[in-house]
């Protein structure tokens, strides 16, 4: 016999999940998971875990899709996607993603409002943990108006937030302020809202085509490479607080002006999610001039996408298999390319470049396609194949690098990964409160302390049960 209390409006999965725990007297998570999976009959096929959103789901009494949208961040995460964009939140048919991301959290830490929970202490008996306090960047409670508190451990989603109140940080007043204040943060804000209230992501392809159109009509540099124009990465330092911005988005805080951030700046040419959720909506935030504006046109990517999966792209802008075909069927001729397509040269040229596909025709000063056959498929060095194409070796060179373009995203996103795992949190890139005050800000260190050296064994058994694969 299962002890089912119902989940509470807008409750957090892992919460809930601490809830069914205690309640049901588990000595932990793994053995609540164990427990329901016996009490659901639901079993896997290969042997592996039942994702714990589904079990939860049973013990709600919802269909898991319900579940997801209302309870997990999921529907925030994945809003935009390139795994799988058609498939809704929460359905079933794919357990691969509810077991592997279904109850991951949106950032690291537990956070609350301590005045909501006492309000639920006296309204419902308990405080339980708000899935709107856990968006990124939201650094206070909109109903409260008053800074969050939080505990850095997300092994205290297991407890009440009450249990946290003697235990926690606060965030700073002044870094509340500046960030409430700030037009672009509450627009942010807004959109990460209205992405979870969606019922399935959106094509990470159909976003970047979309912001990639908005950005070009700003005058901002919309391919990868050599940075020769205003960035995206510079209109989101410019719009939002610097302080919340360490927080919600570190990386940007070390890059110089002018040099590209493929991880910010990528959202407008990589057309696979190789962004986090956040800089999606960065770039939607400053690009849009109002959240319901820029909530609209997603919704709409959203809507074409479901009426007309397969609908043709407008001829003025190829896609990039049309492009790729021309660039082959014209030897590799940019300006000849835009003449096949009709379309216009100083829009498919960039676009080439950042597909890695150099000019291999150059007004007849050399023969680039001579040189790169030589040092790519003959072996030969650097400087024998330039002298066989008739070049400079820094014009093969650049060449070279223009074919290495997604290698060179890829390796600048294997390095910006290296820089954080050494970071003390280990999921996603997002930083305390605390941390950006202290050392970025140099405002007064806020009273409270972290679980650090608490006993970790219930959040070794929570991330087994959350991420077990
Ligand atoms: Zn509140």
């Amino acid at each position: 016999m299962i002890t089912r209390p119902q989940p509470l409006p807008d409750e957090l999965d892992r919460g809930y999940l601490g809830r069914v725990t205690r309640l049901n007297g588990f000595k932990d998570e793994k053995q609540c998971a164990a427990e329901l999976s016996v009490w659901t009959g639901l079993s896997d096929l290969h042997e592996r875990a039942v994702p714990c959103a589904m079990l939860l789901s049973r013990v709600a009494g919802m269909r898991t899709e319900d579940f997801v949208r209302r309870h997990t961040t999921l529907p925030l995460r994945r809003g935009i996607t390139s795994y799988v964009p058609t498939l809704a939140h929460g359905c079933e048919s794919n357990d691969t993603i509810l077991r592997n991301s279904g109850m991951r959290l949106a950032r690291p830490g537990a956070y609350f409002c301590r005045a909501c929970a006492e309000a639920d202490q006296e309204f419902h008996g308990m405080s339980y943990w708000r899935r709107e306090h856990q968006i990124p960047g939201a650094l206070w409670c909109g109903k409260h108006e008053a800074p969050l508190s939080y505990v850095e451990d997300d092994r205290a989603f297991l407890e009440a937030p009450s249990a946290h109140f003697e235990q926690c940080h606060t965030v700073d007043d002044g870094l509340v302020e500046a960030s409430a204040a700030n037009h672009a943060v509450r627009r942010f804000l807004e959109i990460c809202e209205g992405l979870l209230d969606r019922t399935a992501p959106i094509d990470v392809k159909d976003v970047a085509r979309v912001l990639a159109d908005r950005a070009r009509s700003r005058g901002l540099q919309t391919w990868a490479g050599k940075a020769s124009g205003p960035l995206l990465s510079d209109l989101v330092a410019d719009a939002f607080d610097a302080g919340w911005l360490a927080i919600v988005f570190p990386d940007l805080g070390k890059k110089r002006r002018g040099e590209l951030l493929n991880r910010l700046d990528g959202v407008l040419y990589l057309r696979t999610a190789a962004s986090s959720i956040v800089a999606y909506v960065l770039a939607v935030t400053v690009l849009f001039d109002s959240a319901d504006e820029a909530l609209q046109a997603l919704q709409s990517i959203g809507n074409q996408e479901k009426a007309a999966p397969q609908r043709k792209r407008s001829s003025s802008r190829p896609d990039d298999e049309i492009l790729r075909a021309a660039y082959v069927e014209t030897g590799g001729g940019h300006a000849a390319a835009a003449k096949l397509l009709m379309a216009n040269y100083g829009a498919v040229s960039p676009r080439l470049d950042a597909m890695g596909l150099p000019k291999l025709i150059s007004n007849g000063r050399g023969r680039v396609g001579a040189a790169l056959r030589a040092f790519l498929l003959e072996g030969r060095s650097i400087a024998d194949s330039a002298a066989i194409g008739g070049l400079a070796v820094s014009e093969v060179e650049s060449s070279i690098r223009t074919a290495c373009a997604h290698f060179a995203q890829l390796l600048e996103l294997i390095e910006s990964q290296d820089r954080t795992v050494k970071r003390s949190f280990r999921r996603t890139r997002q930083v305390a409160p605390h941390e950006v005050a202290c050392a970025a800000h140099k405002r007064p260190r806020v009273r409270g302390v972290g679980l650090g050296d608490r006993e970790r064994r219930a959040g070794s058994a929570i991330r087994a049960v959350v991420q077990s694969k």
